[in-house]
């Protein structure tokens, strides 16, 4: 891959992309995936349908030669996974209210029914929350700590926020919006939240970062982001990038 990422997980939206993103994860060795049903996406929620999908992706490590056991070290309870899996979240899931409100209570029985799949499976959760931040919450404080990891992907949330879920165990994960003009709010964030609290992401194909903005995005922008950080929090670029690499690596047990 280009820019020096090494390795890229595949985020899906619903069944079929969750199936799509495990066909390119098993085809190509630096791409990871997970698994899940977004909030835009819970009309025909089916938890069985996809308990039986994280089930057959979870044996394709069994499958394979080099089936070498590691720890999910990441968490205070260790869990043995096998090296070879490439499932390594359930995601996105959570609240969107900004597209969709008549189904409040369909997208909390989703988002509930996924964190608790993510339970049972040892893995961590990818949060999406739009506009629901109170309800998104209130979930969240029931299920804290995480003992397998969540993260509130492309925060956009205040400070204050921000450090009401670094409390419950919750990361957070910036896209490219960090460095668009008018974010006033995410970059107060990332200046001021701990170097081991949060890591950078693309949202491919969306929010590529300045000067690619509008663009299709990719991971090899995501050093553009990196750049940015590096800047707003006055230290060297290596060191941005080394940080927030370890912790997703650390997160998603890559
Ligand atoms: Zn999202």
């Amino acid at each position: 891959m280009r820019a020096g990422v090494e390795k890229a997980i595949c985020v899906s939206w619903d069944i079929p992309s969750s199936i799509k993103a495990r066909e390119i994860a098993i085809k190509y060795d630096c791409v990871y995936y997970s698994v899940g049903v977004h909030p835009d996406n819970v009309e025909d929620f089916n938890s069985t349908e996809l308990e039986n999908l994280i089930k057959s992706s979870l044996s394709d490590a069994d499958k394979s030669q080099n089936n070498v056991i590691a720890q999910r070290s990441c968490h205070k309870n260790a869990v043995a996974i096998p090296k070879t899996n490439k499932l390594v979240a359930i995601g996105e899931i959570g609240l969107d209210y900004y597209r969709i409100k008549d189904n409040k209570e369909k997208q909390k029985q989703a988002f509930i029914s996924q964190i608790e799949l993510a339970n049972k499976y040892h893995l961590p959760i990818i949060i999406h929350c739009r506009e629901a931040y109170g309800d998104t919450l209130e979930i969240l404080k029931r299920y804290a700590p995480f003992k397998y990891g969540a993260v509130m992907h492309c925060y956009s949330g205040s400070l204050e926020f921000a450090n009401v879920l670094l409390k419950l165990g919750v990361k957070l994960s910036f896209t490219g919006v960090v460095t668009y003009k008018n974010a006033t709010n995410v970059k107060e964030v990332v200046k001021n939240i701990s170097l081991d609290s949060f890591f950078l992401e693309t949202d491919c194909p969306y929010l590529a970062p300045t000067p690619h903005r509008g663009e299709r995005n990719e991971p090899a922008f995501v050093v553009d982001t990196a750049k940015y950080v590096a800047e707003l929090r006055e230290m060297p670029l290596p060191a941005l990038i080394s940080a927030t690499d370890q912790n997703a690596k650390k997160f998603f047990s890559l």
